[in-house]
C-alpha cells in the first residue's frame, strides 16, 4: 500500500492548518502548527511567497484533502471519478467516498488516534465488517454495513490505551455506536455539514474537470 512516508506536520505547515495527522500530539503543545506556524522550507517565515493563482489555489485544495485522508494522487483520483459518475453534486459525492473509507470510519468512531493509526490497525487484522475480517484500509463502508472491533483486540492494553484517549469524541450522526462493544453500523451517507474538513470540494472538481 503506497503511502506518503515524509514528516507528517510539514503538510500541516504546508497547508497552514492542523490536519490532525498525528493523533494525540495534535491536541498538544507539541503540535508543529503551534510551535512553527509557518510554511516549511526556506521561504516560508519571509514575504518570499507569490500570490496564489486559481490553479494554485485548487490544487492548494486539492492537496488538503489528499493530506486530511491520507490518500495519493492515483486513489484520490479514482474516487474523483467515482463521484463525478453519481448523480448529486460531485464534490459532496468525493467527500462521502473519502468518509466511506473503512480508515476514516474507525478513526471517526474513536478506535484509532488517527487515520494512519487506523490503517495500520486495520492490516493487522483487528477490525470486523458485517462479521467478516477486513484488512483493507480502503474498503468502502456502504449503508447498512456494520463494523467491529475483535473481542481479542479490544481486552489488549494497546487498545484499552486508545480508546480511553478518544473517549470524549462523539459517534458521528451518521453512524450508531455501541461504545461499550465497539460495535457501530453506518447509518446513511454524512451530509456536507457533518463532515469537518475546511476545504472547497469545488476547487477539486474544477481542478480536475480542466
Ligand atoms: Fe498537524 Fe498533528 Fe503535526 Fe499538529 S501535530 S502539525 S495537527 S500532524
Amino acid at each position: 500500500m503506497a503511502r506518503y512516508r515524509g514528516a507528517v506536520c510539514r503538510l500541516c505547515r504546508r497547508e497552514e492548518q492542523k490536519l490532525f495527522l498525528k493523533g494525540e500530539r495534535c491536541y498538544s503543545e507539541k503540535c508543529g502548527i503551534t510551535r512553527r506556524a509557518y510554511a516549511p522550507g526556506q521561504h516560508g517565515q519571509g514575504g518570499m511567497r507569490r500570490k496564489t493563482s486559481e490553479y494554485g489555489i485548487q490544487i492548494r485544495a486539492k492537496q488538503k484533502a489528499k493530506r486530511y485522508y491520507g490518500i495519493l494522487e492515483k486513489q484520490f483520483y479514482h474516487y474523483y471519478e467515482m463521484a463525478a459518475r453519481r448523480p448529486g453534486l460531485t464534490g459532496e459525492n468525493l467527500l462521502r467516498f473519502l468518509e466511506a473509507r473503512l480508515d476514516n470510519v474507525v478513526y471517526r468512531l474513536g478506535w484509532a488516534s488517527s487515520r494512519a493509526e487506523a490503517r495500520q490497525l486495520i492490516l493487522h487484522n483487528h477490525f470486523m465488517v458485517n462479521g467478516k475480517k477486513v484488512n483493507i484500509p480502503s474498503y468502502l463502508m456502504s449503508e447498512g454495513d456494520t463494523v467491529a472491533l475483535k473481542d481479542n483486540s479490544r481486552k489488549k492494553e494497546k487498545f484499552k490505551m486508545v480508546l480511553e484517549q478518544n473517549s470524549a469524541r462523539p459517534t458521528p450522526e451518521w453512524m450508531t455506536a455501541d461504545r461499550e462493544a465497539c460495535v457501530a453500523t453506518i447509518e446513511r451517507p454524512p451530509n456536507r455539514d457533518e463532515i469537518d474538513l475546511e476545504v472547497e470540494e469545488t476547487l477539486i472538481v474544477e481542478l480536475y474537470s480542466k
